[in-house]
């Protein structure tokens, strides 16, 4: 089952991510994390990315495109994954599509966690894991989260009109929590 996760920084992406992953035994597939890794190992992909993660800002379509499909062919995918922070444009999530209709290769479900803003400030300011250990990150510093916020509410908030045309876009109240937004999650995966 391919799923795609959309949200603001600090809307719980990636928590839920895990508990997918968990559940349905699918990668996930998390484009901050793979920069992430590239930016320690010095990789060419971490030289491009560093510079635009550090300002919060976006990695241009034309690194990100590739290396998305990239990774999609890889065999762990074959049988779906779940997309966490990608697509974030709207170049992204045509070039997926395109991708996918190649292939023949629907997507189950666009989950988007809707959170308020002051909550995502909130939980970036301490961004905590599931087992409340917390982990600051890099980019994780109020000038920076500024940024991050409204390059949300320009390039990727679009997608939710984009995905709620195609029929797949399935709105989930992230202000709950963890587990029960886990659970709402579950509801549609399991609705026939
Ligand atoms: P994340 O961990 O998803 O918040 O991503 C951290 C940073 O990596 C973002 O602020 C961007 O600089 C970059 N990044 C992650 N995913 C993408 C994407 N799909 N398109 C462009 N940049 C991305």
């Amino acid at each position: 089952m391919r799923l795609i996760l959309l949200g603001a920084p600090g809307a719980g992406k990636g928590t839920q991510a895990k508990r997918i992953v968990a559940a349905l035994g699918v990668p996930q597939i998390s484009t901050g994390d793979i920069l992430r890794q590239a930016v320690k190992d010095g990789t060419e992909l971490g030289k491009k990315a560093e510079g635009y993660m550090k300002s919060g800002g976006l990695v241009p379509d034309e690194v990100m495109i590739p290396l998305v499909e990239e990774r999609l062919a890889a065999p762990d995918a074959a049988g779906g994954y779940v997309l966490d922070g990608y697509p974030r444009t709207l170049a992204q999530a045509e070039a997926l599509d395109a991708h996918l209709a190649a292939k023949r290769l629907p997507i189950a479900h666009v989950f988007g966690l809707a959170v308020t803003a002051d909550a995502v400030l909130e939980r970036l300011k301490q961004r905590v894991t599931e087992d409340g250990k917390a982990i600051q990150r890099a980019d994780d510093n109020p000038e920076t989260i500024r940024t991050r916020l409204e390059v949300y509410d320009r390039n990727t908030k679009p997608l939710i009109d984009y995905y709620r045309t195609k029929g797949l876009y399935r709105e989930i109240d992230g202000r709950k929590e963890i587990s029960e937004v886990w659970q709402d999650i579950q509801a549609v995966l399991e609705a026939k």
